[in-house]
């Protein structure tokens, strides 16, 4: 007899929640901050503040140098937090996660040093009008300065991607295909594994911007197949200035280096200099050390969480926002229906009034939200939209923010009446 497919235990938010320090204040109201702006940077638990701290307290120093134990104890911390972050998306050796600032330098990195040398005039690179304009301006300066032709992959009015679209760009053999994972803007899932397939099929390289989906999928790039993944520390409840380019080994190998000096050498002469193995090939100069080690710790955290909770979690509250903010007059929501096929993002327009004005309003409650065109100029024009408004959610939300959020928006509602 088949075992019925469980629902993985629900995550205790209000034990969560305790762990994120400022989610514990409230404005002059005392009203509780309610923060649904996790899409842009999320919070960060007291274990992940806790870690870069005692780093700085206890065992600042420069990496892979030193022989004292200072040198030698911050070595072995930022190079336990590359398996940590390895582990956690799957990555088959430690060493092919290179430690960056975020997924915009990871994207980056691909562009110039990947792209310089694959890319050249008249190539085809497909990305698509989901995407933040990461993993589009890198292309289009690649694609200028190669003399390449950049294409777009259409989206949907109901914000998927077109995939007849994106089936006949790939049938014109493109050298590259970059796409998000989720699109921050609407929340749709891409499924990346399949488009992967055909991409590579079609004699694709293949970069997934993983910055929306590392904190709220389970995300395996062994299982992807794709040949690079970027993700963002600061999303993923670690701190500001951590991030990895993760790649397939051949692939990384056979790059040359994006940034130059101390660090990434293996001897430097007068006539010249050969390049350190992977990762320190792609880490050049002093890293920012206890950012990284934040993020091994970030990683943990929710992996002690478990990623499928978490995301039938952030499924379950989207779930009940769209059906909450529905019934609101006037109301507008973008992106897919399909529960499957979204995260844990709430585009949405409130009448005629300006998404300024909404999140302005929404903030005197103590709602935190995004507006504007989030990064994503050329999908707001392709759905006639100039900006939205946008909640997001992460593991320290609830059903209790959402109807925060809902109040908040039958004031605008009251105000603009
Ligand atoms: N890609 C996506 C899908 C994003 O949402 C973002 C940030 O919002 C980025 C890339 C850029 O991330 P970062 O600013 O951390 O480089």
């Amino acid at each position: 007899m088949a075992t019925p497919l469980l629902s993985p235990a629900p995550l205790q938010v209000d034990a969560i929640r305790a762990d994120f320090p400022i989610l514990n204040q409230a404005n002059e109201r005392g009203q509780r901050l309610v923060y649904l702006d996790s899409a842009a940077s999320s919070q960060k638990p007291a274990v992940v503040i806790d870690a870069q701290a005692n780093y700085y307290r206890h065992d600042n120093a420069n990496i892979h140098r030193g022989v004292y134990a200072l040198s030698e104890r911050a070595t072995t911390e930022y190079e336990t937090a590359r398996k940590r972050v390895a582990a956690f998306i799957n990555a088959p050796d430690p060493d092919t996660c290179i430690f960056v600032r975020n997924t915009t330098e990871a994207i980056n990195l691909v562009a110039y040093s990947w792209g310089r040398q694959h890319i050249q005039a008249g190539d085809l690179l497909v990305v698509t009008l989901l995407d933040h304009h990461s993993n589009l301006v890198p292309w289009q300066v690649l694609a200028e300065t190669q003399g390449a032709e950049l294409a777009y992959a259409r989206v949907t009015a109901g914000g998927r991607l077109d995939e007849d679209h994106l089936g006949r760009l790939l049938d014109r053999e493109p050298k590259l295909v970059a796409m998000p994972h989720v699109s921050n803007a609407l929340g749709t899932i891409v499924d990346v594994a399949r488009w992967t397939r055909r991409a590579q099929a079609a004699g694709a390289t293949v970069l997934i911007d993983g910055a929306q989906s590392a904190p709220h999928l389970p995300v395996d790039v062994a299982a992807i197949g794709c040949d690079f993944f970027a993700l963002s520390g600061h999303k993923l409840l670690a701190p500001m200035g951590s991030g990895v380019l993760w790649g397939k080994r051949d692939r990384l190998d056979a790059m040359p280096p994006f940034l130059t000096g101390g660090g990434m050498i293996r001897r430097v002469t007068v006539d010249g200099t050969t390049w350190a193995e992977l990762p320190a090939k792609f880490e050049a100069g002093t890293p920012a050390v206890g950012e990284a080690i934040g993020l091994g710790v970030a990683v943990d955290y929710l992996t002690e969480l478990g990623m499928d909770r978490v995301r039938s979690h952030e499924r379950d509250l989207t779930d009940y926002a769209l059906d909450r903010l529905q019934r609101l007059p006037g109301i507008q929501l973008y992106g897919p229906d399909d529960l499957d096929e979204r995260a844990g993002v709430i585009s949405f327009a409130v009448g005629e009034v300006h998404p300024h004005d909404v999140a302005s309003i929404l903030a005197e409650e103590n709602v935190a939200v995004r507006a504007g065109h989030h990064c994503c100029q050329p999908l707001m024009r392709e759905l006639d939209l100039v900006a939205t408004t946008r909640a997001s959610f992460s593991v320290y939300n609830d059903e209790t923010d959402v109807d925060r959020l809902a109040s908040a928006i039958e004031r605008v509602i009251e105000v603009f009446a």
